[in-house]
């Protein structure tokens, strides 16, 4: 006998409205509150009840979920929000190395005479930068060993 394949894995959770109506108002007109965004699998229309206070969900659609608790829960969370990885803390950490590593290249090249001009940096220098007194030979030799890549 054929086992019988889904071809698509059931949504895990809930579904939400691609537009939903953002408010409710009831009481007969007296309250306006934001509207549950939540679709009913069933009828396919947007959940008719109020959203929690500061929610977009009523409580039987996740409103009351205080979301997850564990460390593995958390990580699961942010690798689904991730989108490039661009301002992750690693990727910050590294783009402030790699300018600190630059500065110190543009001082010692200041220092050497080698461009046309003094190249001027712009803008706050960067966090694991320290201005060198570059005469120094022991700072001068600090500077260069701080411009070689730690691996
Ligand atoms: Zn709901």
């Amino acid at each position: 006998m054929q086992k019988l394949v889904c071809p698509t894995p059931p949504k895990q959770g809930i579904n939400m409205i691609q537009n939903p109506e953002l408010y409710l108002i009831i009481a007969g007109g007296k309250i306006r509150c934001r509207r549950c965004k939540a679709q009913s699998s069933r009828t396919k229309l947007q959940c008719a009840k109020p959203a929690l206070k500061g929610k977009v969900v009523c409580q039987f659609h996740g409103g009351l979920s205080t979301g997850p608790k564990t460390k593995e829960g958390k990580g699961r969370i942010r690798a689904a929000h991730l989108k490039h990885g661009e301002e992750t803390l690693e990727a910050k950490a590294e783009r402030s190395e790699k300018s600190a590593m630059f500065r110190y290249l543009t001082d010692l090249g200041n220092h050497c005479n080698m461009f046309y001009k003094k190249l001027k940096t712009r803008g706050r220098p960067p966090s694991g930068y320290t201005q060198l007194d570059l005469t120094d030979p022991e700072q001068l030799a600090l500077a260069i060993l701080k411009t070689l890549p730690n691996k």
